[in-house]
């Protein structure tokens, strides 16, 4: 291929769609490449879509795009081996249009995502991947593919080419990602009838309820699991940090598998056929781990510069928003007929620091090494809470009083007193 484009996009995941669209929408002339044989083949997701980031990016997108379920009510359990503490939160301002997420099944989305883009313009090639960037100097100038003659040139390349970007380390853009930095996730399909995930999540029509959990599930390492409605599925999944999974010595696959016997879930998924399981990274540094995100000739987008937001689930959202801004970006300069040089490109860095996705990823900046440093969290606090909710709902003819005495008392036995109060402060000052 011996002609120049305005822009070459690396990867066809949430972010690399969000950048290529806008750009090809604004009239510059767009290269995709993707390593799949399709997009969406290679990627995986919960899944829950965040409405505002796309409707920032195709306000009609409800027309057509492939949505599950529209989620109306959340559910946030801690367990232990036995039982659950949990909080639900139903709306139904949320059953009212136009819905603020859905399930979706990530396959058909991103394959639903990038008829968009090749409708607005953009050149989408599958199956090709990108092996290096091509450099002049320190300006990136095009990329490598692994095909014959595979040199394409390009102003700019965006790498959206997700959590392990090979690309940006082997360019030397950032280091190697690191196991403290990144979780393992496992997750599952199961189909089963519309009408028994309705009645067993009390939901109807197009409705449908979230699941997100913490405690012994995870055997005391940092991570979550998650159980979420589909149309005619349910999708199961847990993910803890891969430095964590080094030391306990499980799979995830045994994780998961054990988690789907907990007695609060085994009976939500019974009876389904399971038809897909996949596994991926997820990058979960945080905003101590984002790496520099631009540079002469480049910009990095989605899950490649860290933009995930771990205490709340997000990262779509905040791939389709850096991709979007990325691309702005570049049509910015464009129109002002500026070189995306290292310094006119430190726009996006500015705007990206502006908006929600490094505000809240700065929010949370110290969350990720305090549970690193304190696995209380996600085992004894877990089991503490849920005995100590199991005393006092049980009748039993001893007084509320001596229970209360005997709940603090297993506390204390656990944790000290001082390293109760030190842990609820740690914890108050990492959400602040
Ligand atoms: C189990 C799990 C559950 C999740 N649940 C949720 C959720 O419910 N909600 C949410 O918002 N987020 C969720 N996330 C996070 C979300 O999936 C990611 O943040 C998002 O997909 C990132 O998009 P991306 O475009 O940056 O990367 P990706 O979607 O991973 O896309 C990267 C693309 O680049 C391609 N590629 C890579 N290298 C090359 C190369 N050298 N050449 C060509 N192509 C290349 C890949 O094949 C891939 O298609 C979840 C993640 C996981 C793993």
């Amino acid at each position: 291929m011996k002609e120049k484009f305005d822009a070459i996009v690396v990867g066809a995941g949430a972010s690399g769609n969000a950048a290529a669209y806008t750009m090809a929408r604004a009239g510059l002339k767009v290269l995709q490449l993707e390593r799949g044989e399709s997009p969406g083949s290679k990627n995986v997701q919960g899944a829950i879509l965040y409405s505002d980031a796309l409707e920032k990016i195709i306000p009609d997108f409800r027309d057509d795009a492939p949505l599950e379920r529209h989620l109306i009510e959340q559910r946030m359990w801690v367990l232990d081996d036995e039982s659950f503490v949990g909080t639900h939160y139903r709306s139904d301002e949320f059953n009212k249009p136009p819905y603020n997420r859905y399930t979706i099944i990530r396959a058909q989305f991103d394959k639903w995502f990038s008829q968009k883009v090749q409708e607005a313009g953009a050149l989408l090639i599958c199956e090709t991947t990108v092996s290096e960037l091509l450099m002049d100097g320190s300006r990136v100038i095009g990329v490598q593919t692994d095909r014959e003659g595979g040199a394409i040139y390009a102003d700019i390349v965006v790498l959206a080419d997700g959590v392990n970007s090979l690309l940006a380390t082997k360019a030397g853009f950032h280091p190697e990602i690191e196991p403290k930095n990144v979780a393992l996730a496992v997750k599952e399909i199961h189909f089963m009838p519309q009408e028994t995930i309705e009645s067993r999540f009390n939901v109807s029509g197009d409705a449908g309820a979230v699941i997100e959990m913490a405690g012994k599930i995870t055997k005391g390492m940092m991570g979550t699991g998650f159980l979420y409605t589909n149309k005619e599925s349910l999708t199961i999944g847990v993910g803890c940090m891969l430095s964590d999974f080094k030391k306990q010595k499980i799979t995830p696959y045994q994780l998961l598998e054990q988690m789907k016997q907990h007695p609060s879930i085994k009976p939500l998924i019974e009876g389904g056929e399971m038809k897909e399981y996949t596994a991926h990274l997820i990058p979960e540094g945080g905003y101590n781990a984002v790496p520099k995100i631009y540079g002469d000739g480049w910009l990095i987008v989605g899950d490649s510069g860290m933009f995930v937001n771990a205490v709340h689930r997000e990262g779509s959202n905040l791939a389709m928003t850096s991709g979007r801004m990325a691309a702005e970006t570049v049509i910015a300069l464009k129109a002002a007929d500026k070189p995306f040089s290292e310094k006119n490109l430190a726009v996006y860095r500015k705007n990206l620091d502006e908006s929600f996705v490094l505000k809240d990823l700065k929010k949370y900046r110290n969350l990720s090494s305090v549970f690193h440093s304190n696995p209380y969290f996600f085992n004894t606090y877990p089991e503490l809470v849920n005995q100590a909710m199991h005393e006092m709902i049980k009748v039993d003819g001893v007084d509320k009083k001596t229970k209360e005495k005997k709940i603090r008392g297993s506390f204390t036995r656990r944790r000290s007193l001082v390293g109760l109060m030190g842990d609820a402060y740690k914890l108050w000052r990492a959400f602040e």
